[in-house]
């Protein structure tokens, strides 16, 4: 079921003739308020051996859970069944159990984030997370050296009856040591089911302006290779260069209006945007300006404003990005950028909650004491 799904153009879709539609929802009827199905929701129709429809399945999403602490849950199923013995069709409705795994791992980096987080398994997506909660915080292109080291927690959600793997790994946690320093998130969902990410103080994860406003999965983040930039460029350099491919998105690094788009001498094809009345960002040498970005439009955090390559003054596909506080470039790696949110005060006291409940939960490993054996991937039930 996507936007503007209805149950009766689904079941046309799939195949149910206009009676069997009626019949089904008018049984479905009785277990669910058919104006309100959520958005996700899967609908599977059995049909017998001479193709007439006896059966529907609905598989709703994952029943919303209120915070990190609670860890069981439930698929509700419904069914609607053909049955001649009752007469028509009839509904039933069951909850299909979940089991849910903590798993905690981690590794030092030895060329880069990608290979290290490979190694250890760590499925693709979650690492995407980790990136995006880090990206705020740190540069992983530049900012990585040996013997920095990662840890992650994240759940598996696994279908308790059939063993099928409903989520590979939601992230739960992301610590990060760097050149000794340690930085590290916790994901908080609010009372409205809102999830954020907050260090232990309570301070967001997030900040209004990205440090490294390209997707995190294409930085070679290898550390000792470096660009060799134009002569004479460098001095003049009053912002910051990501090598990437040619073709990856450039991301709106925060919210606000394009204030240029276009050609620009030197930086080739380029936007700025004004994030509020002190703090401007712009980006330069792009292969392309995406359509929505035009000057005097409107952009998100996060929006896909244009698409890296070597326009104007460059030597080889790479992003130049500036960050302006008072139309001054300042060094995006260590510019102090605002917190986007706090952690409500109402809040705290569950959000410490379950990072107790969470420590408890783990093993200490060899990465919480530095050791330099590497990190086992270790699978905890709860
Ligand atoms: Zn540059």
């Amino acid at each position: 079921m996507a936007k503007g799904d209805t149950l009766a153009k689904l079941l046309a879709r799939g195949g149910a003739p206009a009676q069997a539609r009626s019949a089904i929802s008018k049984a479905l009827a009785v277990q669910m308020d058919l104006r309100r199905l959520q958005i996700g929701t899967k609908f599977t129709l059995g049909f017998d051996s001479d193709e007439t429809v006896t059966a529907l399945q609905v598989h709703v999403p994952r029943l919303k859970r209120s915070g990190l602490s609670r860890r069981e849950g439930a698929y509700l199923d419904l069914f609607a069944l053909k049955s001649e013995e009752l007469g028509g069709w009839i509904s039933l409705k069951a909850l299909r159990p979940l089991s849910s795994q903590l798993v905690q791992s981690g590794n030092f980096i030895d060329y880069s984030l990608y290979r290290s987080a490979s190694q250890v398994k760590i499925p693709p997506p979650t690492l995407d997370e980790f990136v995006r909660v880090m990206g705020f915080s740190v540069d992983f292109q530049r900012q990585i050296r040996q013997n920095d080291q990662f840890e992650l927690i994240y759940e598996k959600t696994v279908d308790a009856l059939t063993g099928n793997e409903l989520s590979s790994g939601e992230l739960i946690y992301a610590g990060i040591i760097l050149s000794g320093n340690k930085i590290e998130f916790f994901r908080h969902v609010s009372a409205t089911g809102k999830t954020s990410w907050y260090d232990r103080n309570g301070n967001s994860a997030v900040r209004t302006l990205m440090r490294t406003p390209v997707n995190g999965a294409r930085l070679s983040s290898g550390f000792g290779v470096r660009r060799h930039p134009v002569t004479g460029f460098s001095a003049m350099h009053r912002g910051i260069d990501f090598a990437v491919p040619k073709g990856t998105p450039i991301l709106a690094a925060g919210s606000g209006v394009i204030e240029s788009s276009g050609w620009n001498g030197n930086y080739g094809k380029y936007i700025r945007i004004r994030h509020d009345s002190t703090y401007k960002t712009a980006y330069a040498h792009m292969s392309r300006i995406a359509s929505r970005a035009v000057v005097g439009r409107y952009v998100e955090q996060g929006d896909v404003i244009g698409f890296v390559g070597s326009t104007g003054r460059s030597t080889g596909p790479h992003l130049h990005y500036e960050i302006m506080v008072n139309n001054r470039q300042l060094n995006p790696l260590t510019v102090q950028l605002p917190t986007a949110e706090e952690l409500p005060d109402a809040e705290r006291e569950d959000f410490l909650a379950s990072i107790a409940l969470l420590e408890s939960q783990i093993s200490d490993t060899p990465f919480r004491s530095h050791s330099k054996k590497a990190v086992e991937q270790a699978a905890l039930d709860k």
